[in-house]
């Protein structure tokens, strides 16, 4: 049994069947990739596991627990964090200020930086986010105003804003798209780097084949909202079924 069970999932927009009878297992400290054209339902799978939709029909079970009916907050709780496909960063705020509001989440279920009871749990959370920020080469930008930075940095401190939760599964969704070439490189090493350092399984959406062929254990290919294949990057490469629906070939 997987860390991740999705079992029969289905869900609509009106007459948009997004999802149709979706199963994927993802077995634990493995990097698992769904892949598939747009369109394919691939966000709203993900939209699914972390509270944000609740499916039509089916089950999602994290550790054996089902997230389904449970708030984003009960599910951060349980071990589960999600990068978006577009940067969700506070621009107004610090790179700092920035890292310390999922620690609050995490701990409080709401943003409360400007409402803390215990000096020395904030002290401690800092900490937290101070170690975060050097293990992702971002301590010297701590105090910088996160809206003035690259695209790059901005879906680093996206990543780090998830791993300072300390999460069992993270979810990525895209998140290298828009990305230049060496940025691209940074997260690939960052997300290695991580999955030999941590006890972590991850879950990646991503367009960008070189991202997934570098990462991924396990691929799904989606396609009009239903599992096409599953396999080994190696046998995913070769898959005339692929080849066809997704890789244009
Ligand atoms: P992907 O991430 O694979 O590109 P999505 O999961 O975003 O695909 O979308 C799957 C399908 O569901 C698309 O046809 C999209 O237009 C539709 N869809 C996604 N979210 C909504 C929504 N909130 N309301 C209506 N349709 C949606
Ligand atoms: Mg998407």
């Amino acid at each position: 049994m997987g860390i991740l069970e999705v079992k029969d999932v289905n869900k609509r927009f009106g007459g948009l069947q997004a999802l149709g009878d979706v199963n994927l297992s993802v077995k634990e400290n493995t990097c698992h990739a769904i892949i598939g054209p747009n369109g394919a339902g691939k966000s709203t799978l993900l939209n699914c596991l972390v509270g944000k939709l609740i499916p039509d029909t089916g089950s999602v079970l994290f550790d054996g627990n089902s997230v389904l009916g449970r708030t984003p907050f009960e599910i951060c709780q349980m071990g589960i964090s999600r990068v978006f496909q577009t940067p969700e960063i506070f621009g107004d705020l610090s790179v700092m200020e920035n890292m310390m509001i999922p620690l609050f989440a995490k701990r409080d279920g709401a943003f409360r930086l400007h409402a803390i009871e215990s000096v020395a749990s904030e002290a401690e959370l800092r900490t937290d986010a101070e170690r975060m920020l050097e293990e992702v080469n971002m301590l010297d930008k701590a105090n910088m105003h996160s809206a003035a930075m690259s695209r790059g940095d901005k879906r680093r401190l996206e990543m780090a804003m998830c791993l300072v939760q300390n999460p069992r599964l993270l979810l990525l969704d895209e998140p290298t798209a828009g990305m230049a070439r060496a940025d691209t490189n940074n997260t690939i090493d960052l997300l290695k780097e991580i999955k030999e350092k941590r006890d972590i399984t991850i879950a990646i959406i991503e367009h960008d084949m070189h991202v997934v062929f570098s990462l991924a254990d396990r691929i799904t290919v989606l396609a009009q909202g239903t599992p096409l294949v599953e396999d080994s990057p190696e046998n995913i490469k070769g898959h005339p079924k692929v080849k066809e629906a997704y890789l244009g070939e």
